[in-house]
Formats: C-alpha cells, structure tokens, sequence
C-alpha cells in the first residue's frame, strides 16, 4: 500500500482531504500541528477525524509559532475580525503552510512515504499567498532537490485534491465519501467545546459552503444570539 502523510488540522477541508486519501488507496499517517493555536478543539477534532477515517497513525507535532506572534490565530494581543476585510487577513500565519508541508516532507522521507497531502484551496479561501497553486508547484520542485529520496529520483508528490474546488464542491465530495462533518472544528475562535463563534471567516465560508451544497450544517455555535452566515 502506498505511503502518505496528510496534514489534518481539524477543519473540513482537512478531513475531506483525508477522506479522498483514503479513498485513492493510501496507508495514511496523519500529522496535526499544535502551533499554538487559539484553542485545543481542532486538534481534538482532528484525532477524531483520524479516527473516523482510518489513519494508519496521528502525530501531533508541537510547534509554538506563538514565539513569533504575527497573526490573529497564534497572537492572543491581535483580535479575529469578525467581519470580512480587505486583502490578505491578520488570521494569516506567516509562512504558516511552508512550515507545516517541511515537517511533513521531513516525516514523509523517515517513513518512505512519498506522496504528501495537504487541504488548501484557492477559491472559497481568505486569500492567503501559501494556498494557491503556484505555491503547490513550487514546494514539489523544493521537495525533490532538498532531500535524499528526491535527488536519488525517488520523486515526492504532493497532492492539493481541493485547490479548485469551490467550499459546496468539498462537502459534497466528503459527504459523498461519507464523512460526518459533525466531527470537525473550522472556527478561528471556537470554544473550549468547539463551538463555532459564526462570525469569522472560516465560520463564514463554512456555513455558506453548506447553504450552497444544500447539506445540513452540523456546526454547533458557541452562542444562541450569533448570526449565522447563509
Ligand atoms: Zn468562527
């Protein structure tokens, strides 16, 4: 059985990653980075979804990007917008998708695993420079010169199934694939119980991307008077 690593954090597009994954065949090693997120429940949802989906194994990685501050998501002194903004977003993690595909290509080269796969996409998205294809391309090229199974010809691949796919695209695939979107956490902000705020961007495209696919939406919110987002 073919080796991957996919980086699951928790949020839907992760998981629907993950079920493809599994789908196409791969024994899959699940990696979760604690990178000093705001909250622990996407990481509980991830074990969930590791679970669930029949992850050969799930590491959590720590990974305190805190130390360096710069985002919305690793800075508690930096608010979550709760309304859409102009450009790129402050919940942008610096470099954020480099750093976690390098951890997981160092795993994937330990394990002999050499195909990585990773949930970004570049349509229903907040912007972010790192999940676009051009980005894709150019961490595959980087994968093949900066290790021993790519120099020895042993090529890595790394896959991005959802990168054009609109957010109703995604959970009409993962629902098809039967995942239980139940157990996943896409808020910037949820609770300790993994309630969802509805307000920030991520909750924003996650109720429209269910709207727009004509699925229920089994997203628990944090509180009675938040709006949601149709
Ligand atoms: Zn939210």
């Amino acid at each position: 059985m073919k080796k991957a690593v996919v980086l699951l954090s928790g949020g839907l597009d992760s998981a629907t990653v993950l079920a493809v994954a599994r789908r196409q065949g791969y024994q899959c090693h699940a990696l979760s980075l604690d990178y000093g997120q705001r909250h622990s429940a996407e990481l509980q949802a991830a074990q969930r979804v590791a679970e669930q989906l029949g992850a050969a194994e799930h590491r959590l990685f720590p990974l305190g990007l805190g130390a360096l501050g710069g985002s919305a998501l690793t800075d508690p002194a930096i608010q979550v917008p709760q309304i859409a903004t102009e450009g790129i977003p402050v919940t942008y993690v610096p470099a954020r998708n480099t750093i976690l595909l390098s951890i997981a290509l160092g795993w994937a080269e330990i394990l002999g695993a050499r195909h990585l796969f990773i949930g970004v996409n570049a349509v229903d998205y907040s912007g972010y420079p790192d999940c676009r294809p051009e980005f894709i391309r150019a961490f595959q090229n980087l994968a093949n010169l900066a290790t021993k199974a790519g120099v020895e010809g042993d090529r890595i691949q790394i896959h991005a199934p959802l990168i054009q796919l609109t957010k109703a695209q995604i959970i009409r695939l993962g629902a098809d694939l039967g995942l239980d979107y139940a157990a996943t956490v896409s808020c910037y902000q949820a609770d300790p119980q993994g309630r969802a705020c509805g307000q920030c961007d991520s909750c924003r495209l996650r109720a429209q991307g269910f709207a727009a696919a004509g699925l229920p939406d089994p997203t628990r919110y944090a509180q009675t008077q938040t709006k949601k987002h149709p």
